[in-house]
Protein backbone atom coordinates (compact mmCIF):
# COMPACT_ATOMS: atom_id res chain seq x y z
CA UNK A 1 0.00 0.00 0.00
CA UNK A 2 1.86 3.71 -1.03
CA UNK A 3 1.26 6.98 1.15
CA UNK A 4 0.36 7.56 4.29
CA UNK A 5 -2.45 9.63 3.00
CA UNK A 6 -4.29 6.85 2.22
CA UNK A 7 -4.55 4.96 5.36
CA UNK A 8 -7.95 4.93 7.02
CA UNK A 9 -8.86 3.73 10.52
CA UNK A 10 -8.61 0.30 9.39
CA UNK A 11 -4.87 0.34 9.61
CA UNK A 12 -5.94 0.10 13.63
CA UNK A 13 -7.32 -3.33 12.78
CA UNK A 14 -4.06 -5.76 12.66
CA UNK A 15 -4.05 -8.96 10.53
CA UNK A 16 -7.14 -7.06 8.27
CA UNK A 17 -5.17 -5.50 5.79
CA UNK A 18 -7.53 -6.76 2.48
CA UNK A 19 -10.18 -5.21 4.15
CA UNK A 20 -8.26 -1.55 3.84
CA UNK A 21 -9.60 -1.03 0.17
CA UNK A 22 -13.24 -1.91 1.37
CA UNK A 23 -14.19 1.99 1.93
CA UNK A 24 -17.13 3.15 2.83
CA UNK A 25 -17.62 4.76 -0.66
CA UNK A 26 -17.71 1.20 -1.69
CA UNK A 27 -20.33 0.45 0.53
CA UNK A 28 -22.18 3.08 -0.50
CA UNK A 29 -21.98 1.95 -3.93
CA UNK A 30 -23.13 -1.55 -3.32
CA UNK A 31 -26.01 -0.01 -1.74
CA UNK A 32 -26.94 2.16 -4.49
CA UNK A 33 -25.90 -1.37 -7.22
CA UNK A 34 -24.18 1.14 -9.61
CA UNK A 35 -20.86 -1.66 -10.15
CA UNK A 36 -17.99 -0.34 -10.66
CA UNK A 37 -15.81 -2.99 -12.36
CA UNK A 38 -12.18 -3.87 -12.72
CA UNK A 39 -11.75 -5.60 -16.15
CA UNK A 40 -8.38 -7.57 -16.66
CA UNK A 41 -7.15 -10.77 -18.38
CA UNK A 42 -3.93 -12.86 -19.35
CA UNK A 43 -4.15 -12.66 -23.27
CA UNK A 44 -3.16 -8.62 -23.43
CA UNK A 45 -5.51 -6.19 -23.56
CA UNK A 46 -6.21 -6.04 -27.61
CA UNK A 47 -7.45 -9.99 -26.93
CA UNK A 48 -10.83 -9.80 -28.57
CA UNK A 49 -12.13 -11.87 -25.81
CA UNK A 50 -11.76 -8.94 -23.10
CA UNK A 51 -12.65 -6.33 -25.98
CA UNK A 52 -16.16 -8.24 -26.63
CA UNK A 53 -16.20 -8.91 -22.40
CA UNK A 54 -16.27 -4.89 -22.07
CA UNK A 55 -18.85 -4.37 -24.52
CA UNK A 56 -21.35 -6.26 -22.34
CA UNK A 57 -20.07 -5.22 -18.56
CA UNK A 58 -20.41 -1.55 -19.77
CA UNK A 59 -24.38 -2.21 -19.31
CA UNK A 60 -23.48 -3.63 -15.87
CA UNK A 61 -21.44 -0.40 -14.77
CA UNK A 62 -18.83 1.56 -15.09
CA UNK A 63 -15.69 -0.57 -16.36
CA UNK A 64 -12.03 0.36 -15.86
CA UNK A 65 -9.76 -1.86 -18.69
CA UNK A 66 -6.36 -2.59 -16.61
CA UNK A 67 -4.42 -5.13 -18.67
CA UNK A 68 -1.60 -6.43 -19.65
CA UNK A 69 0.68 -5.10 -22.56
CA UNK A 70 1.16 -8.71 -23.76
CA UNK A 71 -0.28 -12.21 -24.01
CA UNK A 72 0.56 -13.55 -20.50
CA UNK A 73 -1.25 -17.17 -20.12
CA UNK A 74 -0.11 -19.58 -18.13
CA UNK A 75 1.91 -17.30 -15.95
CA UNK A 76 -0.60 -18.14 -12.94
CA UNK A 77 0.14 -16.16 -9.57
CA UNK A 78 3.38 -14.56 -10.69
CA UNK A 79 3.88 -10.88 -9.88
CA UNK A 80 6.91 -8.54 -11.17
CA UNK A 81 9.08 -7.58 -8.28
CA UNK A 82 12.07 -6.28 -9.50
CA UNK A 83 10.55 -4.61 -12.72
CA UNK A 84 8.75 -1.56 -12.64
CA UNK A 85 4.99 -1.59 -14.11
CA UNK A 86 4.59 1.00 -16.09
CA UNK A 87 0.97 1.54 -17.48
CA UNK A 88 -0.13 3.63 -20.27
CA UNK A 89 -3.23 4.45 -21.48
CA UNK A 90 -4.50 3.01 -24.74
CA UNK A 91 -6.93 3.02 -27.10
CA UNK A 92 -8.30 -0.73 -26.55
CA UNK A 93 -11.20 -0.59 -29.45
CA UNK A 94 -13.54 1.72 -31.56
CA UNK A 95 -14.25 4.12 -28.60
CA UNK A 96 -12.58 1.97 -25.78
CA UNK A 97 -9.35 3.30 -23.70
CA UNK A 98 -7.89 1.25 -21.14
CA UNK A 99 -4.71 0.82 -18.94
CA UNK A 100 -2.28 -1.10 -20.37
CA UNK A 101 0.40 -2.95 -17.79
CA UNK A 102 3.59 -3.94 -18.81
CA UNK A 103 3.02 -6.82 -15.92
CA UNK A 104 1.26 -10.29 -15.11
CA UNK A 105 -2.59 -10.17 -14.72
CA UNK A 106 -1.95 -10.07 -11.07
CA UNK A 107 -0.30 -6.76 -11.57
CA UNK A 108 -2.57 -5.45 -13.08
CA UNK A 109 -5.33 -5.97 -10.31
CA UNK A 110 -2.63 -4.82 -7.79
CA UNK A 111 -1.99 -1.32 -9.62
CA UNK A 112 -5.58 -0.90 -10.40
CA UNK A 113 -6.90 -1.59 -6.72
CA UNK A 114 -3.24 0.21 -5.07
CA UNK A 115 -3.81 3.23 -7.31
CA UNK A 116 -5.44 3.82 -9.95
CA UNK A 117 -8.64 3.21 -8.58
CA UNK A 118 -7.54 3.61 -4.69
CA UNK A 119 -10.30 6.53 -3.96
CA UNK A 120 -13.30 4.36 -5.26
CA UNK A 121 -12.47 0.79 -5.68
CA UNK A 122 -13.75 -2.07 -7.97
CA UNK A 123 -17.58 -3.70 -6.69
CA UNK A 124 -16.32 -6.38 -8.94
CA UNK A 125 -13.29 -8.03 -10.72
CA UNK A 126 -13.52 -9.65 -14.08
CA UNK A 127 -10.89 -11.43 -16.10
CA UNK A 128 -11.61 -12.94 -19.46
CA UNK A 129 -12.82 -13.99 -21.74
CA UNK A 130 -9.95 -16.17 -21.55
CA UNK A 131 -8.87 -17.69 -25.35
CA UNK A 132 -9.31 -21.40 -23.79
CA UNK A 133 -10.46 -23.41 -21.17
CA UNK A 134 -9.37 -22.98 -17.79
CA UNK A 135 -10.24 -26.30 -15.84
CA UNK A 136 -8.82 -28.98 -13.74
CA UNK A 137 -5.60 -28.30 -12.92
CA UNK A 138 -4.81 -25.72 -15.42
CA UNK A 139 -6.67 -23.37 -12.86
CA UNK A 140 -3.60 -22.94 -11.09
CA UNK A 141 -1.30 -22.22 -14.33
CA UNK A 142 -4.26 -19.70 -15.17
CA UNK A 143 -2.87 -16.10 -15.83
CA UNK A 144 -6.80 -15.50 -16.14
CA UNK A 145 -7.99 -17.18 -12.88
CA UNK A 146 -4.92 -15.43 -11.23
CA UNK A 147 -5.91 -12.11 -11.60
CA UNK A 148 -9.44 -12.93 -10.14
CA UNK A 149 -7.86 -14.42 -7.12
CA UNK A 150 -6.06 -11.28 -6.66
CA UNK A 151 -8.81 -9.14 -6.09
CA UNK A 152 -10.37 -11.60 -3.95
CA UNK A 153 -7.17 -11.30 -2.37
CA UNK A 154 -8.22 -7.17 -1.26
CA UNK A 155 -11.25 -9.06 -0.33
CA UNK A 156 -13.28 -8.07 -3.69
CA UNK A 157 -15.60 -10.19 -5.62
CA UNK A 158 -14.29 -11.72 -8.26
CA UNK A 159 -14.83 -13.93 -11.39
CA UNK A 160 -12.97 -15.54 -14.03
CA UNK A 161 -14.21 -16.34 -17.64
CA UNK A 162 -13.30 -18.82 -20.13
CA UNK A 163 -14.04 -19.75 -23.26
CA UNK A 164 -12.94 -23.05 -24.72
CA UNK A 165 -10.63 -23.16 -27.60
CA UNK A 166 -11.82 -24.06 -31.28
CA UNK A 167 -11.18 -22.73 -34.54
CA UNK A 168 -14.05 -20.56 -34.56
CA UNK A 169 -14.63 -18.98 -30.63
CA UNK A 170 -17.53 -17.11 -30.49
CA UNK A 171 -16.50 -14.25 -27.72
CA UNK A 172 -19.51 -12.52 -28.29
CA UNK A 173 -21.65 -14.57 -27.88
CA UNK A 174 -19.75 -15.94 -24.81
CA UNK A 175 -19.62 -12.43 -23.32
CA UNK A 176 -23.36 -12.16 -23.49
CA UNK A 177 -24.33 -15.37 -21.34
CA UNK A 178 -21.27 -13.75 -19.01
CA UNK A 179 -23.28 -10.55 -18.46
CA UNK A 180 -26.30 -12.78 -17.38
CA UNK A 181 -24.39 -14.91 -15.19
CA UNK A 182 -22.54 -11.66 -13.36
CA UNK A 183 -26.36 -10.14 -13.18
CA UNK A 184 -27.37 -13.14 -11.09
CA UNK A 185 -23.78 -13.70 -9.15
CA UNK A 186 -23.06 -10.07 -8.54
CA UNK A 187 -26.17 -9.10 -7.43
CA UNK A 188 -25.05 -6.90 -4.32
CA UNK A 189 -26.49 -9.13 -1.93
CA UNK A 190 -24.49 -12.53 -3.67
CA UNK A 191 -21.40 -11.09 -4.24
CA UNK A 192 -19.38 -10.78 -0.92
CA UNK A 193 -16.96 -13.26 -1.09
CA UNK A 194 -18.02 -14.39 -4.26
CA UNK A 195 -14.70 -15.99 -6.25
CA UNK A 196 -15.61 -17.53 -9.45
CA UNK A 197 -14.37 -19.59 -12.56
CA UNK A 198 -17.07 -19.97 -15.33
CA UNK A 199 -16.02 -21.90 -18.50
CA UNK A 200 -18.74 -22.02 -21.72
CA UNK A 201 -18.26 -24.94 -23.86
CA UNK A 202 -17.38 -24.69 -27.58
CA UNK A 203 -19.80 -22.30 -29.07
CA UNK A 204 -19.18 -23.29 -32.48
CA UNK A 205 -20.93 -26.61 -31.73
CA UNK A 206 -24.28 -25.22 -30.62
CA UNK A 207 -25.45 -23.44 -27.44
CA UNK A 208 -24.35 -24.51 -24.18
CA UNK A 209 -26.96 -27.17 -22.76
CA UNK A 210 -26.90 -25.77 -19.44
CA UNK A 211 -25.01 -24.32 -16.04
CA UNK A 212 -23.49 -26.94 -14.01
CA UNK A 213 -21.93 -25.84 -10.76
CA UNK A 214 -19.22 -28.03 -10.02
CA UNK A 215 -16.02 -28.37 -8.44
CA UNK A 216 -12.37 -28.20 -10.19
CA UNK A 217 -11.22 -31.60 -11.25
CA UNK A 218 -7.64 -32.34 -10.14
CA UNK A 219 -6.13 -35.24 -12.68
CA UNK A 220 -3.02 -34.69 -14.09
CA UNK A 221 -3.34 -34.08 -17.76
CA UNK A 222 -1.27 -35.54 -20.97
CA UNK A 223 1.79 -33.81 -21.19
CA UNK A 224 5.50 -34.53 -22.98
CA UNK A 225 8.71 -33.04 -23.49
CA UNK A 226 9.90 -33.16 -27.01
CA UNK A 227 13.61 -33.22 -27.08
CA UNK A 228 15.39 -31.08 -30.21
CA UNK A 229 18.74 -29.74 -30.80
CA UNK A 230 19.31 -26.18 -31.47
CA UNK A 231 21.60 -25.02 -34.23
CA UNK A 232 24.90 -25.55 -32.11
CA UNK A 233 23.48 -29.18 -31.22
CA UNK A 234 22.52 -28.38 -27.57
CA UNK A 235 19.60 -29.88 -26.49
CA UNK A 236 16.18 -28.23 -25.50
CA UNK A 237 12.88 -29.21 -24.17
CA UNK A 238 9.67 -28.24 -25.40
CA UNK A 239 6.43 -29.23 -23.41
CA UNK A 240 3.67 -30.45 -25.65
CA UNK A 241 -0.26 -31.67 -24.15
CA UNK A 242 -1.49 -30.25 -21.02
CA UNK A 243 -4.48 -29.92 -21.57
CA UNK A 244 -6.26 -33.54 -21.87
CA UNK A 245 -6.74 -35.26 -18.47
CA UNK A 246 -5.14 -38.35 -17.88
CA UNK A 247 -7.73 -41.63 -17.44
CA UNK A 248 -11.32 -41.10 -17.29
CA UNK A 249 -11.93 -37.35 -15.30
CA UNK A 250 -14.22 -37.34 -12.67
CA UNK A 251 -17.44 -37.24 -13.49
CA UNK A 252 -18.40 -34.47 -11.39
CA UNK A 253 -15.67 -32.42 -12.52
CA UNK A 254 -15.53 -29.41 -14.83
CA UNK A 255 -13.69 -31.40 -17.56
CA UNK A 256 -16.30 -33.14 -17.81
CA UNK A 257 -19.23 -31.26 -17.89
CA UNK A 258 -17.44 -28.93 -20.29
CA UNK A 259 -16.91 -31.43 -22.52
CA UNK A 260 -20.37 -32.55 -22.89
CA UNK A 261 -21.43 -29.47 -23.56
CA UNK A 262 -22.42 -27.41 -20.46
CA UNK A 263 -21.28 -23.93 -19.17
CA UNK A 264 -19.62 -24.73 -15.70
CA UNK A 265 -19.55 -22.83 -12.18
CA UNK A 266 -16.58 -23.40 -9.93
CA UNK A 267 -16.91 -21.46 -6.55
CA UNK A 268 -12.37 -21.27 -5.96
CA UNK A 269 -10.74 -20.53 -2.53
CA UNK A 270 -7.01 -19.69 -2.11
CA UNK A 271 -6.29 -21.17 1.15
CA UNK A 272 -4.52 -24.13 0.13
CA UNK A 273 -4.18 -25.47 3.63
CA UNK A 274 -5.26 -29.19 3.78
CA UNK A 275 -8.07 -29.35 6.47
CA UNK A 276 -8.59 -32.90 6.34
CA UNK A 277 -5.45 -33.79 7.20
CA UNK A 278 -4.38 -30.82 9.66
CA UNK A 279 -5.68 -32.43 12.83
CA UNK A 280 -3.99 -35.48 11.18
CA UNK A 281 -0.62 -34.19 10.79
CA UNK A 282 -1.00 -32.02 14.17
CA UNK A 283 -1.08 -35.21 16.16
CA UNK A 284 2.04 -36.14 15.11
CA UNK A 285 3.88 -33.51 16.87
CA UNK A 286 6.50 -33.07 14.74
CA UNK A 287 9.19 -31.84 16.42
CA UNK A 288 12.33 -29.52 15.03
CA UNK A 289 15.29 -29.66 17.19
MN1 LIG B 1 -4.95 -16.76 -21.72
Amino acid sequence: MSGGAGASIADDRPGDKALRVLSPAQDEAMESGAMRILLTNDDGILAPGLIALYRELVKLGEVTIVAPTTPQSAVGHAISVSQPLFMQEIQVAEGVRGHSVDGRPADCVKVAVLELMKSAPPDLVVSGINHGENVGINVLYSGTVAAAVEGAFYGLPAVAFSLTFAERMDFQGAARMARTILEQVAAPERRAGLLLSVNFPDLSKGPPRGVRVCSMGVQPTEEAMIRRLDPRGRPYYWMTGGYIPTGEPHPESDQTALADGYTTVTPLRFDLTDRERLPRITAWRISAE
